[in-house]
């Protein structure tokens, strides 16, 4: 029984007001809010365990390792990895995908190589290989999409030549919320011989993900999307890539032995965690995937569904009502414009209503110009949101459309 009352009560921040009124949080896309079991891991681990991991002999670092290693293994349960070794504690997404350009570039791929993503990438997506470009000379090519926003399979698979290397692509579309058939994806670019990388920023926290049953050779996702604290993320990698790819940066950790002369290089995943790691974070962040999983990630992927089809409904009989993105599987994120207001408009004056979503281009301007525009409203939704909020935002786009 998914009892979405009982859920909010986790989350206390759920419970403030802002200009007098409830607030009603639609901006998960962004950055989710934390449930209580979170917080007080993080307060927890500073009062009574706080030491630095991996380097100590005394108790408290033994401890504080303890439990950074055993996030490490939370994770690899969460997304079905085969070995803990092949989950990289990075800062986020954003870190994830540049450790890997960096990387993979460095050692995989030289002058007019290419690495193929698609029309609705994020910026973080997109800029790492653009500066793998500049520095090494390669080319990036782009997975087009139709109006509803899916990405085009057949053209797709035309992208492929011998000189690509890498494919590059997102999970779940920040902005349309559409979900890629990243399994079909990743098995047509292997047929080619190329590994994928899929930036699950928006995937892991709406949709269960078994990175073994999609075949992803990367999977990148941020801790704060998914109800764990800010600063820390996952690159996920096979191993046998991993223990080919080259260290990202160097310093403490990362290590094996070092002279003046030479460095030799720690084992997977150290070799990739330079410095001291935001233990405390991974421990939050085990505690946020405990939290998902005791509520089931199906049953989570039900109740969004339910939410998204149930705004895009409602939201639909507003009178110059433009819905943007109406994939046939998506998850989470309702896009819109109603007829010449401004999408800033429209969210300044929805906050005032307490009702906070996200305007502008999303981090996806490419996105945009495909679409023609510069920016949407966007609403975005997750596990504690409920009818109630989508009928208070629907309330408050009709309230602004009529003052306009
Ligand atoms: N990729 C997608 C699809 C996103 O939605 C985001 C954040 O909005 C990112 C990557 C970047 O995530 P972060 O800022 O946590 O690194």
């Amino acid at each position: 029984m998914y009892d979405i009352y009982k859920i909010r009560e986790d989350f206390p921040i759920l419970g403030r007001e802002v200009y007098g009124k409830p607030l009603v949080y639609l901006d998960n896309g962004a950055t989710t809010q934390k449930p209580r079991v979170v917080v007080d891991a993080m307060v927890d681990e500073y009062y009574s365990v706080n030491a630095n991991v991996h380097r100590g002999v005394h108790f408290l670092s033994q401890q504080a390792t303890e439990l950074h290693e055993s996030s490490r293994e939370t994770v690899r349960r969460f997304i079905n990895a085969r070995s803990a070794n092949e989950v990289i504690f990075t800062r986020g997404t954003t870190e994830s995908i540049n450790l890997l350009a960096s990387s993979f570039g460095e050692e995989f791929m030289c002058e007019g190589d290419e690495v193929i993503i698609s029309t609705m990438e994020h910026h973080s997506n997109i800029v790492p290989w653009q500066l793998l470009a500049a520095r090494k000379g390669i080319a990036i090519k782009i997975i087009p999409m139709n109006d509803k926003g899916e990405l085009l399979l057949d053209e797709y698979e035309e992208l492929f030549s011998e000189r690509t290397k890498l494919v590059s692509v997102t999970h779940v579309s920040n902005v349309l919320g559409t979900v890629n058939p990243v399994k079909q994806i990743i098995s047509v670019a292997h047929a080619h011989g190329v590994p994928v990388l899929v930036d699950g920023a928006q995937g892991v926290p709406h949709v269960a993900v078994d990175v073994q049953d999609l075949g992803a050779d990367f999977y990148a996702f941020s801790g704060h999307k998914v109800y764990g604290p800010t600063g820390v993320g996952v690159l996920y990698g096979k191993e046998e890539w991993l223990d080919r790819l080259p260290p990202y940066q160097g310093g403490g950790e990362m290590i094996q032995t070092v002279t003046f002369e030479k460095t030799t290089f720690n084992e997977l995943p150290f070799k990739f965690e330079a410095g001291t790691p935001d233990y405390i974070a991974t421990t939050a962040l085990a505690r946020a995937l405990d939290y998902v999983t005791a509520l089931g990630m199906d049953n989570i992927a039900v109740h969004e569904h339910d939410l998204t089809q149930y705004a895009m409904n409602r939201l639909r009989e507003i009178p110059g009502m433009r819905l943007i993105g109406e994939a046939a599987e998506k998850s989470g994120v309702v896009s819109f414009l109603v007829g010449d207001i401004h999408h800033f408009d429209m969210g300044t004056l929805l906050d005032r209503l307490g009702i906070a979503v996200r305007t502008g281009h999303h981090c996806a301007q490419p996105l945009m110009q495909r679409l023609g525009i510069e920016g949407t409203v966007r609403a975005s939704f997750c596990l504690y949101n409920t009818r109630e909020e989508v009928d208070a935002l629907v309330a408050g786009v009709e309230r602004v459309s009529r003052m306009f």
